[in-house]
């Protein structure tokens, strides 16, 4: 919801929607009839998977002998495409298509690992179930993880996700917080709720004492950078991250996934996501990893026009994607349908000094200065003396640009752009030092 002031002085307000009005049970999607699962990075020669191998419901697949990146499979079934794929500012994937098989068989090597509790097994198997557990962080020695902030809360507006997960999955929640103090080590965890998800969220962690803390109501409160700053008194520098300051953050999603996968000895496959209509009415849908949107759309007789824009992630800082294929990942938490009537355009109107960017930035940043030089492509600049990587990529600033221009697209363009660079001169000099 926004709030703006009658006298158009004060910036524009956006309040956090509760879960009211989001239905409570979830439209079951059936599993689809081709699965699709996108492997990042560039194709290579010797794939370990093709066209025509079988593969089963919960098995891990690594695409290339080297590469420590995996999915898993939530279907069974015979792969019917191995082919690249462009994703955002033209990031390469690889993407692997299914057809789905009637018959289901579950693949067996995380029923075995799983008597394994330890956070090798987990971080071997749990990457990729739902919520996405970051569990790679524990393994840094120069960044020892010492607190774990569990989010009963979804970062962008609209999105009734977590909330849900935390009402209908407490007891997978709380198998999977003592896994993960027990595998980690690590006993201090922080549950963070909204004002009205207390009482379900004073139920994780039972009597072993975990700190209960309540965000603020409005956007953007919930995201990591500002639950640092205003809960945890701990602001992150510009460009640094939670994990330097010894804090990791897990969605309520992904801790339960993590509860699921070693209850039940098999790692889950299917997705809790919200589906936000034309006319913002929310429909909470469980589909497995890997279903292309399009099946979602259909269940939910959701009719997408030519001009309508799809939107993966929420409102403010959900991405436009062109193809009802795309599946749904381990981090979908929202899927938008935006009517053509109400998408508003870009421009390439120049930027007229109103001010209402740095106006509305929660970070401080100086909004006008920074576009400008993204967009002229001069990155650096805008990093080194304009203060980029403090931009917690909230998007506000979009919403209320006078001249329309696309600003959070160009921030993120160019904090892709400087990642790339970074990889590339450390890539130069690692063959260098081996060379010499
Ligand atoms: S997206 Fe825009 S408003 Fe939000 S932090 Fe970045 S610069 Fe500021
Ligand atoms: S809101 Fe848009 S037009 Fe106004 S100063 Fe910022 S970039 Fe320029």
């Amino acid at each position: 919801m926004i709030k703006r002031s009658f006298f158009g002085l004060a910036k524009p307000r956006f309040e956090y929607e509760t879960t009211d009005g989001v239905p409570g049970e979830p439209e079951k999607i059936s599993a689809p009839g081709k699965a699709m699962f996108l492997f990042k990075g560039e194709r290579k020669d010797a794939a370990l998977l093709k066209t025509g191998d079988k593969i089963k419901t919960g098995q891990k697949i690594v695409l290339y002998e080297d590469s420590d990146t995996y999915v898993i499979s939530s279907v069974t079934g015979t792969v019917s495409s191995v082919s690249p794929y462009v994703g955002d500012f033209n990031a390469p994937y690889i993407a692997v298509s299914v057809s789905v098989d009637d018959a289901e068989e579950t693949d067996e090597q995380f029923a075995d690992a799983s008597k394994d509790v330890t956070l090798d097994t987990a971080k071997d198997f749990l990457a990729f179930a739902p919520g996405c557990p970051s569990l790679d962080v524990f393994s840094d020695p120069d960044r020892p993880i010492k607190t774990i902030i569990l989010s009963c809360v979804d970062k962008d507006l609209l999105i009734a996700t977590n909330p849900y997960v935390v009402k209908s999955y407490m007891d997978q929640i709380n198998q999977g917080l003592s896994i993960l103090k027990k595998i980690t080590g690590v006993d201090h965890v922080v549950v963070i709720s909204s004002q009205k998800m207390m009482k379900d969220a004073s139920a994780i962690g039972g009597a072993s004492g975990v700190e209960l803390r309540v965000v603020g109501s409005e956007y953007p409160a919930a995201f990591p950078q500002a639950i640092m700053r205003n809960i945890m008194g701990k602001p992150l520098p510009a460009g640094g991250c939670c994990e330097d300051m010894g804090i990791c953050f897990f969605s309520a999603e992904a801790v339960a996934s993590v509860g699921k996968a070693f209850g039940d000895g098999q790692i889950p496959v299917t997705k809790t996501l919200t589906l936000i209509n034309k006319n913002l009415k929310r429909v909470l849908v469980e589909a497995r990893i890997g279903t292309p949107i399009r099946d979602i759309f259909n269940a939910c007789d959701v009719t997408v026009s030519e001009k309508d824009r799809i939107i993966i992630g929420g409102p403010l800082t959900g991405s436009a994607v062109y193809s009802e294929d795309y599946p749904v990942m381990p981090d979908t938490d929202a899927i938008m349908i935006q009517d053509g009537e109400d998408v508003s355009l870009v421009s390439d109107y120049p930027c007229v000094n109103c001010g209402e960017c740095v106006r509305i930035c929660p970070a401080k940043v100086p909004v006008n200065m920074v576009v400008r030089f993204c967009e002229a492509g001069e990155y650096e600049t805008a990093a080194d003396e304009y203060d980029l990587y403090s931009c917690i990529e909230c998007g506000l600033c979009s919403y209320v640009c006078t001249a329309k221009m696309p600003i959070f697209q160009h921030i993120r363009l160019a904090k892709y752009e400087l990642c790339q660079i970074a990889a590339e001169e450390e890539e130069t000099e690692e063959e260098e030092a081996t060379d010499a």
